[in-house]
């Protein structure tokens, strides 16, 4: 049957009705009086979500886009910093730093595993001469479902007192607790196809006071993403360049929804989500590849034993019309993963488990009928 595609993939997600119909108006000129009023609401609305009084500056861009000016504005060429790796994303942000030509410290753990903060500890208070200028961490690391522990890397930048924290949100915002203001992150990317039940389009940057210090005297090359600009304009409730204003209408309508079901209720949904189907998989022998206690709260990756990743994929998509998500880089086959991030309802995970249980059948792998949907169910029951 056509049109009944359902998305559990990390991003884009799901997107709601009246989100999508908000998308089919007339587009409005960016330099109307008409456009100040959404651009002021939906500014307040993402403050709300980040919970953060610094500014919010919105782009027309992938997360990617919004990583990218996160790194562009705050630093020099051969600054040193230092990158969290255990993935493909905090891979990217590395690449993205080599590219500019800063100096590149990478603290790695292997992918499935959190990074240790007590590396960054120790890097932090060996730079006594106060050399590393920024910190760069991926807080849900999407490629392999790990949360990295950012509360804690975070306290480390502190106490070191020169360097900047630049977080990658973009599975983490919107999923989880990430209070800006409370942990003091200078500056926090997102992007709009990920928690914020939108299509793509969108990149989010949240700029703190010590990131605009820095950026004063930044001297890396930057203009679209010269994020300056968007400041200036923000404060007129206007925006530098013609911004995809459909896409404003769509994030009024996303923010609305988002502020009637509240921040704590939007944590817990995806917390008992999260938990659902990690205790479906296990129920269903299937190896989890994050551990519990790292768990992202957007998406689960699985690395299934005697039945293969790409296999599952494939039925679940072709008889029940259920995107999830592969493997990246050297996972490529190896793991699958369940997204469950954004305008994702109960039904949808036990649908999804279902499913799965039809695929695992199919293919004789060795389970017990219904004791993934049960575990699932017991766990969005509590
Ligand atoms: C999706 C994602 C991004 C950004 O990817 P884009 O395709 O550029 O939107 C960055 N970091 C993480 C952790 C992501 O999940």
């Amino acid at each position: 049957m056509d049109d009944k595609l359902m998305l559990m993939i990390p991003g884009p997600t799901p997107v709601p009705e009246q989100v999508l119909l908000a998308l089919a108006k007339h587009p409005i000129g960016h330099r109307s009086s008409d456009f100040a009023p959404i651009m002021a609401e939906v500014t307040q609305g993402l403050k709300w979500l980040h919970q953060t009084q610094n500014d919010l500056l919105i782009l027309a861009a992938s997360g990617t886009g919004a990583m990218e000016a996160g790194i562009i504005n705050f630093l020099s060429p051969g600054d040193r910093v230092l990158v969290g790796s255990n993935g493909k994303f905090g891979d990217r942000w590395a690449q993205i730093c080599e590219v500019y030509g800063l100096t590149v410290d990478r603290i790695t753990a292997e992918w499935g595993k959190p990074l240790d903060p007590e590396q960054f500890r120790a890097q932090l208070e060996a730079d006594t001469d106060k050399q590393i200028k920024a910190v760069i961490v991926t807080h849900s690391e999407t490629s392999t479902g790990v949360l990295n522990d950012l509360e804690t890397i975070n306290r480390y930048v502190k106490a070191h007192g020169q360097a900047l924290i630049i977080v990658d949100a973009v599975t983490s915002l919107g999923a989880i607790n990430v209070p800006i203001d409370e942990w003091g992150l200078d500056v926090v990317a997102s992007g709009s196809q990920k928690g914020y039940m939108l299509p793509p389009g969108l990149g989010f940057v949240a700029v703190g006071a010590k990131a605009w210090d820095a950026y004063a005297t930044a001297k890396l090359p930057r203009f679209y993403l010269d994020l300056g600009k968007y400041r200036k304009e923000v404060a007129k409730n206007s925006h530098p360049f013609t911004p995809p204003v459909n896409m404003f209408f769509a994030l009024q309508v996303a923010l609305r929804m988002m502020q009637k079901e509240g921040l704590e209720n939007i944590f817990a949904r995806h917390q008992r989500q999260t938990s659902a189907t990690r205790a479906a998989m296990k129920a269903l022998n299937l190896p989890l590849f994050a551990p519990d206690h790292a768990a992202s709260p957007a998406i689960t990756a699985i690395a299934p034993v005697g039945v293969d990743a790409e296999q599952i994929r494939s039925i679940v998509k072709k008889r029940f019309d259920i995107a999830m998500a592969g493997g990246q880089d050297h996972l490529k086959g190896k793991i699958f993963r369940v997204g469950h991030l954004g305008f994702v309802s109960d039904r949808d995970i036990l649908t999804a488990i279902s499913a799965l249980e039809a695929a695992l059948l199919d293919l004789n792998y060795d389970f017990t009928p219904g004791a993934g949907v049960a575990a699932a169910a017991k766990m969005l029951t509590t």
